[in-house]
């Protein structure tokens, strides 16, 4: 059995922040591909990321979700805003499945308009798509460092896969592997990572992620890091096991500095 040191990262909101790219995707993906009588998609929409979908963002699982969120957000009538997102979010799941449900939607083809719009920009305009992200350089600058360690770093996203990897070349990063949402579910995926590696940490923004990594006898080794720059709730920091680290940027360093 190899032993090969490695940390997991998972990407949005861990390494990049993607808000802009989330926003500008699904909105585009709503004005080209969703063919909804219920929206009017007007040019000025994609200059400013309405603060009801940055409020929604950490309730977020895959992309598709974010495709409904911004249906909602722009609809004509009885839109999703600030001052009732509240009730959109304490029955998240109901809410996502209902709207599917009642437009004749479904989750796949969804995802797959999200990856069409992100297709379409990459090959009309890559270098305008690219600056939609905002890398978190502390993060950056601690993969580099692992690498001097040779200490390996893997990405495990629920974005396309290949989509995480463009961005990372740009930014000089080629991990050892990238999994994305078409390699299965991230606890599966660690599971069979832990036969070839030893995992160092796994951090990542969604608690719940971690919480499942903790319960499942084969991954609850594992230390997990929750990532305090991502896109949490609230209540995520308040309520953590001893077993789920708080991590900052600034103190990201300190994991290797032995
Ligand atoms: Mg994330």
């Amino acid at each position: 059995m190899s032993s090969q040191k490695i940390f997991l990262f998972d990407f949005d909101g861990v390494i990049v922040d993607g808000m802009h790219e989330y926003w500008h995707s699904s909105l585009l993906a709503c004005e080209k591909y969703l063919n909804s009588h219920c929206i009017s998609v007007n040019q000025k929409l994609y200059k400013t990321v309405p603060n009801s979908f940055k409020e929604i963002r950490p309730w977020v699982k895959y992309g598709w979700e974010m495709i409904l969120i911004v249906h909602e957000i722009i609809k004509t009538e009885n839109p999703l805003k600030s001052d009732n997102k509240d009730d959109f979010i304490n029955n998240y799941h109901h809410n996502c499945q209902k709207i599917l449900n009642d437009n004749s939607w479904n989750a796949e083809d969804l995802q797959k308009i999200l990856d069409k719009s992100r297709q379409f920009q990459i090959d009309k305009d890559f270098k305008s798509w690219v600056n939609l992200h905002n890398p978190f350089f502390e993060v950056i600058s601690f993969m580099q460092e692992l690498k001097k360690r040779q200490i390996k770093a893997g990405i495990i996203t629920t974005k396309g896969g290949i989509f995480a990897e463009k961005i990372l070349k740009q930014l000089n990063i080629f991990p050892e592997f990238i999994f994305g949402y078409e390699s299965g579910t991230k606890i599966k995926i660690a599971e069979k990572l832990t036969k070839t590696y030893e995992i160092l940490g796994f951090i990542e923004d969604r608690k719940k992620t971690l919480i499942d990594i903790k319960q499942n006898s084969e991954t609850s080794h594992i230390p997990c890091f929750l990532a305090d720059w991502g896109y949490l709730k609230e209540s995520d920091k308040n309520k953590l096991s001893n077993e789920i680290k708080l991590l900052k940027l600034d103190s990201i360093q300190e994991l290797v500095a032995i």
